[in-house]
């Protein structure tokens, strides 16, 4: 087939489809998206017969910002009898994959609720139907291909696959992370997914341990260092505002309540930054650049708000920004971005300093 279907934030459709158009065509699979605005998904549609599988092959999902999961649609189903919808599904078993599990999705947000809750109901039928002819195994397997129905309303749709190890791990490519009742903002989900998504947790374990040293920029109340002293490092947290005090009492934390763009670090062997200013992007992305190069850090996670209406032009920019200014400098790094579930009119970036 020809299609993939991307999953994005409801508003940011235009952004996913921006892109992935461009890095298809990176690739020389050329083709056109359909934006629906607000609908929380993107078609792109190549104009070679097999570009969707092209894609699924060729195109890593890790450089997807704004996409948050994908599939190739293999078959659009249309007017589906509401008493027989397993039926119509089914007659497109033979262009699917045997997979290890079996997602019914629609977009995301209040106004799909109904449409969601259905979806769930709906699963259970389908899954058994999907079992019996082998198409799906017994029981639920994370290494095997999934397979994919969208739909757009209880009788329209997509259906499809996806790579096990060319995507997202969950449903709808939404994390669902546990707010901790003691941290002190709500804001600290944005950090916890960001480490999720960009480190595994071999990487957590080696580079996100007890005892290093981080420092914070834009740190009140501390829902970010919270996952700092969570993981047992020690931080500066810089900012005019106020640090919870459940923080200040572990005795990990030091605030300093100066400019983030002026301070630097008080250890030499600091390892993380951190940065949650509201600023601009670009003086964000000039701030970070400035650490990697004095060696002030060697990892970082932040955020690039955006408010503007050119979004996909502004990340980009602020990406290759960074990106050249640092290879210039001859610090070796790898840049990831993504637009997490937890942001909202922002993309959240990792930096790493590689040896
Ligand atoms: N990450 C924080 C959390 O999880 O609780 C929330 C940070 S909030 C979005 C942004 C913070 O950046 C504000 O507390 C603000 O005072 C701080 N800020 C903005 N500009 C700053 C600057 N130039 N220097 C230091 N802090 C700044």
């Amino acid at each position: 087939m020809n299609k993939v279907l991307l999953h994005c934030r409801p508003g940011f459709e235009k952004e996913c489809a921006a892109e992935v158009q461009e890095l298809a065509a990176e690739l020389e699979v050329y083709g056109f998206p359909r934006v629906i605005n607000n609908s929380g998904f993107v078609l792109f549609e190549g104009y070679g017969p097999e570009d969707g599988n092209l894609l699924m092959e060729k195109l890593n999902f890790a450089e997807l910002i704004f996409a948050r999961s994908w599939f190739v649609v293999q078959a659009e189903l249309s007017d589906m009898d509401p008493n027989d919808r397993i039926s119509a599904i089914m007659q497109h078993a033979e262009l699917l994959p045997k997979s290890g599990k079996l997602w019914v999705e629609s977009g995301e947000g209040d106004e799909y609720r109904s449409l969601l809750s259905f979806c769930r109901k709906f699963t259970v039928p389908l899954r058994q139907a999907m079992r019996s002819t082998g198409l799906l195994t017994k029981t639920e397997r994370d290494k095997m291909p999934r397979i994919h129905l969208f739909l757009t309303d209880s009788g329209n749709g997509y259906l499809g696959y996806s790579r096990s190890d060319n995507g997202s791990q969950y449903y709808m490519g939404i994390e669902r992370l546990k707010f901790p009742s003691d941290a002190p903002s709500r804001s600290t989900l944005k950090l916890d997914e960001a480490f999720s998504v960009f480190l595994t947790p071999e990487e957590q374990e080696q580079r996100a341990h007890s005892g290093l040293k981080a420092v914070d920029l834009g740190a009140c109340p501390g829902g970010w260092t919270y996952q700092l002293v969570r993981r047992g490092m020690f931080v500066e947290a810089i900012d005019n505002g106020e640090m919870a005090a459940s923080l200040m009492e572990t005795g990990q934390v030091t605030h300093y309540a100066v400019d983030g763009f002026k301070h630097e670090p008080i250890h030499s062997n600091n390892h993380w930054l951190i940065c949650d200013m509201i600023e601009k992007p670009d003086r964000v992305t000039g701030l970070m650049t400035r650490w990697f190069i004095n060696g002030w850090c060697n990892e970082a996670i932040f955020n690039l708000k955006l408010p503007m209406k050119q979004r996909y032009t502004m990340v980009s920019d602020c990406l290759n920004q960074l990106s050249s200014a640092l290879r210039h400098a001859g610090v070796r790094h790898e840049i990831k971005a993504k637009h997490l579930y937890h942001d909202r009119e922002e993309i959240t970036v990792y930096v790493h300093r590689r040896k």
